[in-house]
């Protein structure tokens, strides 16, 4: 590998960034309680909103996305929550969950399987529930679950928060939070929306808003509602992250020029020439068909080769992907085609996978 190059991430999270909105980061310092950072701030609200597909309120918070995790849990469980479970992330969910001391249940599957809506009424059914967590997309297996049909069912419970991480799939697939009644949906910058780590950002309706106001012990840092007293004033209560929110500022123009529909389809491309690479090379996929993720593609190394001697080999072609998550390392590898990640880009990549292929 040539010195001082970069090795371009197809990995699920960090992704690349590019330079221009690296360098967004880089414009001088202002006071968070100065008029010019409320007018960053400002401007940057309405251009968030397309990205949960709400016309309603869009905290941005320094924090990664456990941290709004973590503030769902702590804002919208009054007492007992469904713990939807099938990868690391979910179950990580219902552990922050209950470390935030609220009573949590789970529903599992098996991991390669999407969560259906019958078991999630079924549950629902007991009245034991008023909240129900859920990954849209997880990146453990690259399996994206079919959240809009589990909140018409969840819609049937009118005291039932539907909590949503949308982490490693928000900005790469549409998500319509007001139509489909999500009450929190929740990402972190350095996924689809190809941003430096360091952001967390959610949408929030009113129920949440008010069973927010209704339970004790928010905490302080993540209390949606000091959150949504000072977004009137386009401020926050803590210092923000200047540099993160002018990244965001830019890089939200550049997705308005790409629109976020283009965006969407880029992804859904991306993600199919992926699949015809695994099944033209004699792979399989681990989530089940019908529920596999336009960003992240997890492959059953039905051949078993080397996943570390295949990163080595793409290393010194200058890009990397992913081995498997957890106890699917080996089992399994992940490629990520999310972010601003081009067709072209994808391209090379599987035709260096190929070549190393040709050589087993
Ligand atoms: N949820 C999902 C689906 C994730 O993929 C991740 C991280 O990869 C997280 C939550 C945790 O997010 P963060 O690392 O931003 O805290």
């Amino acid at each position: 590998m040539p010195q001082n190059s970069h090795v371009k991430l197809f990995i699920p999270g960090p992704v690349e960034v590019r330079p221009e909105i690296l360098a967004a980061q880089t414009i001088p310092m202002i006071g968070h309680r100065s008029s010019e950072y409320a007018a960053l701030q400002g401007r940057i609200m309405p251009k968030l909103r397309p990205l949960f597909g709400t016309a309603g309120r869009v905290f941005v918070v320094a924090a990664s996305g456990s941290g709004l995790q973590e503030a769902a849990a702590r804002n919208c469980v009054r007492r007992r929550c469904l713990c939807l479970v099938n990868g690391a992330f979910s179950e990580r969910w219902q552990e922050i969950v209950v470390a935030n001391g609220k009573q949590a249940d789970v529903l599992e599957t098996a991991w390669d399987v999407a969560i259906r809506p019958e078991q999630v009424d079924e549950r629902l059914r007991t009245g034991d529930y008023d909240a129900v967590t859920v990954v849209y997309n997880e990146t453990s297996t690259g399996l994206l679950n079919p959240v809009p049909e589990i909140a018409a069912v969840v819609k049937k419970y009118s005291d039932v928060m539907l909590l949503v991480d949308t982490v490693s799939m928000a900005g790469g697939v549409e998500i319509r939070a007001d139509e489909w009644g999500l009450d929190v949906c929740l990402t972190s910058s350095q996924k689809a929306l190809a941003l430096p780590p360091g952001l967390a950002l959610c949408s929030v309706s009113d129920a949440a808003m008010a069973r927010a106001a209704a339970v004790p012990d928010r905490g302080w840092y993540f209390d949606f509602l000091q959150y949504e007293k000072y977004a009137a004033k386009n401020h926050t209560p803590a210092t923000p992250a200047i540099s993160l929110m002018h990244a965001l500022d830019v890089q939200l123009d550049a997705i308005t020029a790409e629109g976020w529909a283009a965006r969407f389809a880029r992804h859904q491309r991306l993600m199919q020439m992926v699949h015809a690479w695994v099944l033209a090379n004699g792979f399989a996929f681990y989530a089940e068909e019908g529920y596999r993720s336009p960003t992240v593609t997890t492959v059953r190394n039905t051949r078993k080769i080397d996943v570390g001697a295949l990163n080595t080999y793409l290393r010194q072609r200058g890009m990397v992907i992913s081995n498997g998550y957890g106890n699917l390392k080996g089992e399994t590898f992940r490629i990520a085609h999310m972010g601003d990640t081009t067709e072209q880009e994808v391209a090379e990549l599987l035709a260096a996978m190929t070549e190393f292929l040709g050589g087993k």
